[in-house]
């Protein structure tokens, strides 16, 4: 299987890039935000919950979303891998979907880091938070919570990867076509 990690903050174009690798290698692509919107516009018990504090710019506990992540990747017993996209976004993230892989036989082939600094990102933000009416991408103050979270939550997981030899950074300002070859350069030299 090849199982990627797409990292990096918000904004960094994790979701754009995903889009296209998923064809590009036939992956599975699970965003964990996009899934915590989907229940949130379905109003599900998960919904109401995840919105409390994706509203707030904080993390949905990780024991809440651990356990979505797995029954998502259950739901697709004959993937030929798995493009991860938000997720890990804690250690305990991180440690949870290595047993969770380690069970299935598998394990994570690469991390894929945007880098796109702060000020950019801002931008990006308030840019698509007028496009697609995402509330936590309309309120700068929310955004710069995000980014503080990401700092200080979501930023060490990095070692984690780095500890195994997986970690990949790519620039991730340029041309959306010059990034995504870049990351398939990248993959391709882990894919052979
Ligand atoms: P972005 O990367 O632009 O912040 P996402 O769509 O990945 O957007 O996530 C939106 C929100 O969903 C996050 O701010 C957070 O509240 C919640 N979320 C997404 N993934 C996770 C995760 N792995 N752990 C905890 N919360 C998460």
């Amino acid at each position: 299987m090849l199982n990627l990690v797409l990292f990096g903050p918000p904004g960094a174009g994790k979701g754009t890039q995903s889009a296209k690798l998923i064809n590009r290698f036939s992956l599975v692509h699970l965003s964990t935000g996009d899934i915590f919107r989907a229940n949130i516009k379905g109003e599900t018990e998960l919904g109401v919950l995840a919105k409390s504090f994706i509203d707030k710019g904080q993390l949905v506990p990780d024991e809440v979303t651990i356990n979505m992540l797995s029954e998502e990747v259950k739901k697709s017993p004959e993937a030929k891998g798995f493009i991860f996209d938000g997720f890990p976004r804690t250690q305990a993230q991180a440690a949870a979907l290595d047993s969770l892989l380690t069970n299935m036989g598998t394990t994570i082939s690469l991390m894929l880091a945007l880098e796109v600094e702060e000020e950019e990102l801002k931008k990006r933000l308030l840019l698509r938070g007028k496009d697609s009416g995402r509330a936590d991408d309309q309120d700068p103050q929310i955004i710069q919570k995000r980014i503080e979270v990401y700092q200080n939550e979501t930023f060490p997981v990095k070692d984690y990867y780095m500890a195994q030899a997986k970690y990949k950074g790519v620039n991730g300002i340029g041309e959306v076509n010059e990034i995504f070859e870049h990351l398939c350069t990248e993959i391709e030299s882990v894919n052979k």
